[in-house]
């Protein structure tokens, strides 16, 4: 057993997430091209983008994982080669792939290093060491699998492992699923899940004399949190523990970035995780939405109990993201970039890259004419007095009274 503190290892949906999730503390971040990945609704990246990202990681001393996990048929392999040598060129820290097919092109026309998607279900010793000799660094174990059994599977095959620790969950083995292709004839393992899982499905239950319908969401699973069992992390030698969420907004991003690097760090510091603060960082994983949580399979295996049975509407939150810091003027003011329309006198917090949040003066809202106004308009531009510690691209939060979307 070893007790090395884990990577935090952050969701990039976009090229602003990618320098949210770093600022907020996680020490690599993983994102999509316009090809080739499984989230085919996120932004994704372009190559400016990505070149862009790469640079601003690096700066960081952070690292960039470029997910290439589609499987793909051989005309989609005819255009990897020149997005894997323009990968190389910025210098991206590794690739994470799921088709064989991939990797060999990978390794042909690369020395990029290779992350084992988590969509390829490893989940044994025996299938690790095939694919170490194909050439894979690092494995993405699937979420079946204990934190227990990934620390054996790293000792026996020598390789890296890398364990979902929070974030939405598939019901199926890690995202080997084809319900969206018959519901909504999107191909999930080609980047077009339609969350089909979430949706309330009836049965029918017959029997000579009768039927009975019941309506259910038993497919839909609650969300992964594993803050209360780091220590295991990190006493099974685990390498990077990863949030999900590509799709999700900047405030998510951040929010659990913020709270898993305050964590990890506490560990470094102190070399346990028994602190007055955990009931803290549990509760700053409740502000933002999420379906009920559930620590899954990472001790033992998930049952019934990891279904999350109710609406999509049930999902709680106490706050939504109300706006992000494009500038911030001590003494003056800071200029805000609104996600959510707020008025004068709501409930808006700062949450500062470190440290806990602050509550940010919202009496006086001008727009960028300093023309004082009574409703902000989202994605509009608009000033707020200065609050002591705020820096671009900090997250404002407001105060929710109500349950809202996911994303
Ligand atoms: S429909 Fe649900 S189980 Fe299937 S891939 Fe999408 S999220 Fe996973």
């Amino acid at each position: 057993m070893t007790n090395k503190t884990p990577e935090l290892l952050a969701p990039a949906g976009s090229l602003e997430k990618l320098k949210v999730s770093l600022l907020y503390g996680a020490d690599a971040v993983y994102c999509g091209g316009q090809k080739f990945g499984l989230r085919a609704a996120a932004d994704n990246l372009t190559y400016d983008e990505l070149r862009e990202g790469v640079e601003f990681a690096h700066q960081l001393d952070k690292k960039v994982y470029v997910v290439l996990n589609s499987f793909l048929h051989d005309s989609d392999l005819e255009q990897l080669p020149e997005f894997i040598s323009f990968l190389e060129e910025i210098q991206i820290d590794a690739v994470i792939v799921s088709d064989p097919g991939v990797i060999k092109t990978v390794k042909e026309n690369s020395q990029i290093d290779i992350h084992l998607s988590t969509q390829a279900s490893c989940l044994n010793t025996h299938a690790a060491k095939i694919w170490k000799s194909w050439g894979v660094k690092r494995l993405i174990l699937g979420r079946e699998v204990s934190i227990e059994e990934a620390g054996a599977i790293k000792k026996s095959s020598g390789l890296e492992v890398e364990l979902f620790i929070h974030g939405s969950m598939c019901m199926a083995y890690s995202g080997n699923c084809v319900i969206s292709n018959y519901t909504q004839g999107r191909d999930s393992n080609r980047g077009g899940c339609a969350h089909s899982c979430r949706f309330e499905y009836s049965v029918d239950f017959k029997n000579w004399e009768s039927v009975e319908t019941r309506k259910a969401y038993f497919m839909s699973s609650k969300d992964l949190n594993g803050i209360a069992l780091l220590e295991e992390f990190a006493r099974h030698g685990i390498d990077s523990v990863k949030i999900e969420g590509r799709m999700k907004s900047s405030l998510y991003a951040g929010s659990v970035s913020k709270v898993y690097r305050e964590a990890l760090d506490y560990y470094k510091e102190k070399g346990h995780f028994y602190s007055e603060q955990m009931k803290d960082w549990e509760a700053e994983m409740n502000k933002f939405s999420h379906r009920a949580y559930t620590e899954a399979s990472l001790v033992e295996k998930a049952g019934e109990d990891s279904i999350f049975d109710e609406r999509q509407s049930a999902l709680s939150q106490d706050y939504v993201s109300a706006a992000e810091v494009v500038e911030a003027i001590e003494g003056e003011h800071i200029l805000l970039q609104v996600r959510k329309a707020f008025v004068p006198g709501d409930e808006l917090e700062l949450l500062p890259f470190r440290g806990p949040a602050v509550k940010l003066n919202s009496e006086k809202i001008l727009d960028i004419s300093n023309q004082e106004i009574e409703k902000t308009r989202p994605t509009t531009l608009v000033k707020v007095p200065y609050t002591k510690g705020a820096q671009e691209l900090n997250i404002v939060r407001k105060k929710s009274y109500a349950a809202n979307n996911l994303l």
